[in-house]
């Protein structure tokens, strides 16, 4: 006999964590496990989630973590973006977008990876329903006539456990759905991100920047005060990964100067910099999202590039919409694994994760193009943005996540 959960969640990251908790909320009768391979005790596990990151997160992901009732949770740690201003390096006007078009409480809000795995980590703890097994690692799965069968090493010892339903959210890099044979469309960028956060001289006044650089994107996401550093952002700068490497290696002084001559002062002037980490960046996309018993989550189904901050919001969503489904399925006594209960799944979310692909594709080449065409299209862009009104309301509504359909 082997322990038996309604579901098992492979991956307690950003994505598997949220899963989890709007499961647990929606349907507090269900048996989950979540198998997660770093030691999610020690307080400075660099779980990849997890590291030194900030998210910013749209209202529309506020409104479901409410739903899921960690909102409350997070809150405290979050930073309201009221307005963000676009611009493009070299042309004098740039375009504001502002909650008040909307009436909405805030665009969205930023928060630091590690509180927000804090928060997610405490609520699946709390449970008795969740089972969650760290540091243990997926090995295998394998479908079985009422299931599937899930082989995981967990402290020297091989355990193996039977679900209705396996959801692996393992990462980008997901080795279980290698091994299940998932194939990926993977579009290599030729750039990375340089993570930081700096201190300005002057109070961020909720105000989220971005900037389209000869170098590549900058955004400036504003961030709660934190001991003597009252005015600070989170830094996302996109970056041929060579000038990345170059920026990593520079002083402070010099980075900041680097920093100054590429984004102005329009955020005040930098007093501080603090630890700067690279990420590299792929898009990816697996072509199958769900098999018999089956789905995948997260990064490990679309990696997103993050220049429109887009991956975890559109994942938020596919996980309260996979929630929906198996709730559905559940109050009926379904298997939660059947095929064509998780088709459902697929086709309700689908067109949401093409249009979000689309349009982060569309920012990407956009904004990374040099030549004069490009650069007048995005100029026109960005006036348009300013200036036409119903133009501005859907750019706003989209970044918001209240429409997945611009
Ligand atoms: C620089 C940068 C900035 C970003 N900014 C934003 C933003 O502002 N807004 C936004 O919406 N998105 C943003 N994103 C995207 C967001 O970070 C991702 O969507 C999110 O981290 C994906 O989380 P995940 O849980 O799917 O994967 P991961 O974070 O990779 O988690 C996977 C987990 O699975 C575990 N695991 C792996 N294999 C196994 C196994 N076999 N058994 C058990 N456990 C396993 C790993 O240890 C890990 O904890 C950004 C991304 C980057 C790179």
């Amino acid at each position: 006999m082997h322990d038996h959960f309604d579901v098992v969640i492979v991956g307690a990251g950003m994505v598997g964590a949220s899963l989890a908790c709007s499961l647990l909320t929606c349907m507090p009768a269900l048996k989950l496990a979540v198998v997660e391979a770093f030691p999610l005790k020690t307080p400075d596990a660099a779980l990849s989630s997890y590291d030194a990151r900030s998210t910013a997160l749209s209202w529309g992901s506020s409104r479901l973590f409410e739903k899921i009732g960690l909102w409350s949770s997070i809150a405290p740690h979050a930073t309201a973006i009221n307005k963000i201003q676009v611009s493009d390096q070299g042309f004098p006007i740039a375009a504001r977008l502002d909650r008040d078009r909307l009436n909405l409480a805030a665009l969205g809000y930023v928060v630091e990876n590690r509180k927000l795995g804090i928060a997610l980590l405490e609520y699946i703890t709390r449970s008795d329903q969740i089972e969650l097994l760290a540091p243990a690692t997926v090995t295998d799965f394998r479908p079985t006539r009422s299931g599937s069968l899930v082989r995981l090493h967990q402290e020297n010892a091989e355990r193996e456990i039977s679900t209705q339903l396996v959801v692996v959210a393992d990462g980008s890099e997901s080795g279980l759905r290698q091994k299940i044979g998932i194939h990926t469309d993977v579009e290599e960028c030729k750039h990375a991100a340089l993570i930081a956060n700096v201190s300005v001289d002057r109070p961020h006044s909720n105000m989220a920047f971005e900037r389209f650089t000869e170098s590549g994107p900058i955004a400036l996401l504003p961030l709660a005060a934190y001991a003597e550093d009252l005015h600070r952002y989170a830094l996302v700068f996109h970056l041929h990964r060579t000038e990345c490497d170059r920026l990593l290696k520079v002083g402070d002084e010099e980075f900041i100067s680097q920093l100054h001559s590429r984004f102005g002062y329009r955020a005040g002037r930098i007093l501080k910099v603090g630890e700067r980490n690279k990420h590299e960046l792929i898009q990816a996309r697996a072509r199958e999202q769900i098999r018999q018993g089956c789905v995948i989550l997260g990064n490990a189904a679309h990696t997103l590039h993050p220049v429109a901050a887009q991956g975890f919001n559109l994942s938020l969503r596919d996980a309260r919409c996979l929630t929906s489904v198996l709730f559905r399925a559940h109050e009926n006594g379904d298997d939660l694994g059947s095929l064509a209960l998780l088709d459902q799944y697929m086709d309700l979310q689908r067109q949401d994760q093409v249009r979000v692909h689309q349009f982060t594709h569309f920012v990407l080449e956009l904004f990374t193009m040099k030549q004069l065409v490009p650069r007048l299209v995005r100029q026109l862009g960005l006036l348009s943005l300013d200036f036409l009104p119903a133009v501005k309301s859907e750019f706003i509504a989209f970044t918001a996540g209240l429409r997945s359909d611009l």
